[in-house]
């Protein structure tokens, strides 16, 4: 043997398609340890391919941002999540890691937590898995498909499964997970953490999620409402608290965050992801797009305060507004500039 330990580092990275992004990523193979950041070097690609730069001037800069165990190849190999810069290292526009990254450091000291529950839908040669053949044919009405066991009631699971092991393996708040409503729909929760780890975690086990999904001929779809009528779309529901909100009296925290969101809701729903306006009806465990509300234990709104939180006074709020396919370094940058703004005394009452 002679030569220094090989290190494959599969690149991940976020394209500039819209409105929604994906995934993309490449491997390198590094020669000697890594066991810092900096140890990982810079690369490139090429962006006329990803929607991230015309064709005659087409180099994008990949930076890596954090660096985690590849538990598909197994260690010494590594996860490597990147922001995108352009060729003069400066931030490119699809970029949106970079914004969140000032407003975490801004608000520090105030130790926002977040946790997302990621929640998808798997698809089998263009059709929901377990769904029977043929546009005309569905499965019983949902009902029974949530949090079920058998093989009637859930489809997909030998790569749910797969996925949460993948996600322990490699570092990530991985929190949980259940089947969904909508029978062949699955959720995880990555959390809770700080607001620039939740992002990548997320962005790293939706990757994960697609890239095991390969050895299982499944794909994955965040469309916020996959089947039409009267099926549930599909969220991703943002729980967010401060030090202040789970200090006792932190009730007073959330509910003066809830005030600030009922007045920038359009803001927030213009970043809480595409065609959300198909998922957020009014029914199906949702609050109408066109309005806002607040409550405890209220599934129908569009900020729960979980009842365990409003019972002892202080604990967190859970966005319920988010759709599957956001952008969660756009949705938690939201969170952040809203509820830490500050307050001008123009927002009356209690
Ligand atoms: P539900 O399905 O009842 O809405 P889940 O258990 O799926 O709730 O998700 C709750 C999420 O809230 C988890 O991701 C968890 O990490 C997160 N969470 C719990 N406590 C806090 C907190 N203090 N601040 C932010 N997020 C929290
Ligand atoms: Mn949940
Ligand atoms: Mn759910
Ligand atoms: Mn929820």
């Amino acid at each position: 043997m002679h030569g220094r330990t090989k290190i494959i580092a599969e690149y991940i990275w976020i394209d500039g398609y819209a409105p929604t992004a994906n995934t993309r990523s490449k491997w390198k193979v590094l020669d000697g340890e890594v066991t810092r950041l900096e140890d990982i070097p810079a690369w490139g690609f090429d962006g006329s391919s990803t929607k991230q730069a015309p064709g005659d001037k087409s180099d994008c800069a990949l930076q890596p941002v954090a660096f985690y165990p590849d538990p598909i190849r197994g260690i010494p190999h590594i996860l490597v999540l990147c922001e995108v810069m352009n060729a003069d290292g400066s931030v490119h526009k699809s970029n949106t890691r970079a914004k969140l990254r000032r407003l975490a450091k801004r608000h520090a000291d105030e130790e926002p937590l977040f946790g997302i529950e990621q929640e998808y839908t798997l698809l089998k040669n263009g059709r929901v898995a377990g769904w029977p053949e043929g546009s005309d044919s569905f499965p019983k009405p949902q009902g029974e498909f949530y949090c079920a066991v058998g093989a009637d009631n859930v489809a997909g699971r030998a790569l749910v499964e797969r996925h949460m092991k993948a996600c322990l393996a490699a570092g990530l708040a991985y929190a949980g997970g259940n089947a969904e409503v909508l029978l062949g729909q699955w959720e995880y929760q990555i959390g809770a953490v700080g607001p620039l780890e939740v992002c990548d975690h997320l962005w790293v086990a939706r990757w994960l999620m697609d890239r095991l999904g390969e050895e299982y001929g499944l794909t994955v779809t965040l469309e916020p409402k996959p089947v039409k009528g009267d099926w549930n779309g599909t969220g991703a529901h943002t729980n967010f608290s401060s030090k202040a909100m789970r200090e006792p009296g932190g009730m007073k925290a959330i509910r003066a965050a809830c005030k600030k969101l009922g007045m920038r809701h359009r803001q927030h729903i213009a970043v809480y992801g595409a065609d959300n306006d198909q998922r957020l009806t009014g029914l199906h465990e949702t609050c109408s797009i066109r309005e806002f509300r607040y409550g405890v234990s209220d599934r129908g709104a569009s900020i729960r305060i979980p009842l365990a939180t409003a019972k002892q006074g202080y604990g967190y709020l859970e966005d319920r507004r988010p759709a599957a396919n956001m952008d969660p370094y756009r949705v938690c940058a939201a969170l952040l500039r809203t509820i830490f703004s500050v307050d001008h005394g123009s927002l009356g009452g209690d």
